[in-house]
């Protein structure tokens, strides 16, 4: 499984549509400060389902549409698609490629999809669980975390190992039976 495409509308400084493809392997993004390097990467995060906007870098959710410059007016809606290569069949879909769309009105009002049908937030996390894939995982390390990983008491820095490794579910489902 790996990043095959990105494609941002109206997310952030992004006002145009921005379409990025990626091969297998390393993707560098280059550029100077404030070109949307982070924006980028907000963009992951907000499709695979963050719904914390400080997570973003934002006050509100409604932050991440574009909202406008000097040069144009803001728009009215937000649209991420990533679209994962699952030709290894690593998330337990049949499909070869998995496209996951998140889209968000200025009233609020938000959709997600997958391969273009509507389906729910639970629906995603569905098929990305287990595939280390999702907001909760360390698939992606926002400038500064890496400071405050490094700062962090031993008791928290095993917690992150335990997450990145994919023990801490196991952790929480042995939590959840003791509990039953
Ligand atoms: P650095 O190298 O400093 O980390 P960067 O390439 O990561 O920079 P970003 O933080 O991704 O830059 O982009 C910041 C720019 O995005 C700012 O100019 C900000 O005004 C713009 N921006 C953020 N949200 C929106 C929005 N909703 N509408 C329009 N522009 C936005
Ligand atoms: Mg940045």
């Amino acid at each position: 499984m790996y990043l095959k495409s990105l494609t941002l509308k109206g997310f952030k400084s992004f006002a145009d549509r921005a379409h990025m493809v990626f091969e297998p392997g390393l993707a560098v993004i280059v550029g100077p400060n404030g070109s949307g390097k982070s924006n980028i990467s907000d963009a992951i995060l907000w499709v695979l389902g963050e719904q914390s906007a400080r997570q973003l870098r934002g006050q509100a959710m409604e932050d991440v549409i574009f909202s406008g410059s000097s040069a144009r007016q803001q728009v009215g809606v937000a649209e991420v698609t990533l679209v994962l290569d699952n030709a290894d069949h690593v998330l337990p879909v049949e499909f070869e490629e998995v496209a996951i769309t998140r889209r968000m009105y200025r009233s609020g009002e938000s959709e997600y999809l997958i391969n273009s049908s509507p389906c729910r937030l639970m629906d995603i996390q569905d098929v990305l669980h287990d595939s280390g894939l999702g907001k909760d995982t360390h698939s992606i390390i926002s400038q500064g975390k890496l400071d405050a990983i490094l700062q962090s008491r031993p008791e928290e820095r095993r917690a992150l190992i335990e997450e990145a490794a994919g023990i801490a579910k196991h952790k929480r489902r042995r939590e959840r039976s003791q509990r039953k």
